[in-house]
């Protein structure tokens, strides 16, 4: 992997991350986009994923989501600067249960955000499991950001250190968030897009590659099964 491609992360402490851009809400359909960013949230079933984005888009938090009532993917209008940026959510939907996702939503994702639960260690440990996967289908430079949700919790068995420094020892962003508090979902959607605007618009390249590359037309519908190539068999799923 060649350097200059890699993306600068500024590892600050939460609160001082910086970022400059503004959802908008109502949008203007059509209103012309100068980046369409795909972006896809994966990690292991009830770490947060689906309440992450239902409280990014509709602001609000419900204690019970079903699998069934997840959404598959939200698109979001923002603007940085002189950009509109639009950004393509994927949501795993519950497949993740089943340890099958489709690979289309990997090959063409110019970003994805790796969701662990801060209170169960085992979600934070197959993040490495979720990287592999994701590097198997898309083994391109994308903007990645590991996501401890659920610090709202007291009862916690991954402290922020750990993950910290698993993130810059694997070239990931980080942010701890609540998708119950809203605490820093705001932040995590805003300095994700604006890691994504700086990155891809040094390496347009990259980007054309994933936005019209025949890799998304081509492996349509084709599924992949997570846990026997990554993962030995524990006696707790089939
Ligand atoms: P997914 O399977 O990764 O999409 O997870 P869900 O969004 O369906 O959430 C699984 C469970 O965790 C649900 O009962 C949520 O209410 C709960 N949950 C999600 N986010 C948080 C959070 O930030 N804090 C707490 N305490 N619970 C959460
Ligand atoms: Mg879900």
């Amino acid at each position: 992997m060649k350097n200059e491609q890699k993306v600068d992360y500024k590892y600050q402490k939460l609160e001082n991350k910086e970022y400059d851009i503004v959802k908008i809400n109502n949008p203007n359909p059509s209103q012309k986009y100068d980046y369409l960013f795909r972006i896809c949230m994966v990690g292991d079933a009830a770490v947060g994923k689906t309440s992450l984005l239902i409280r990014y888009c509709d602001g609000t938090f419900k204690s019970i989501y079903s699998n069934t009532i997840g959404v598959d993917f939200r698109i979001i209008s923002l603007k940085s600067d002189d950009k509109n940026i639009k950004l393509n959510v994927s949501d795993t939907a519950g497949q993740e249960r089943f340890k099958s996702v489709s690979s289309k939503y990997f090959r063409s994702a110019h970003g994805f955000f790796f969701v662990y639960d801060v209170s169960d260690l085992n979600t934070f440990k197959n993040i490495k499991n979720w990287l592999s996967t994701t590097k198997d289908y898309n083994d391109k430079q994308v903007v990645n950001f590991l996501v401890g949700n659920k610090c709202d919790k007291d009862e916690r068995q991954v402290d922020y250190d750990t993950a910290l420094q698993f993130a810059q020892e694997n070239n990931m962003g980080f942010f701890e968030t609540s998708a119950k508090d809203n605490k820093n979902v705001d932040e995590a959607f805003g300095y994700i897009t604006q890691q994504l605007v700086h990155f891809y618009s040094k390496n347009e390249k990259i980007y054309n590659e994933l936005s019209t590359g025949d890799m998304y037309k081509e492996q349509k519908g084709e599924e992949i099964v997570f846990d026997k190539k990554h993962t030995k068999k524990t006696g707790c799923c089939k």
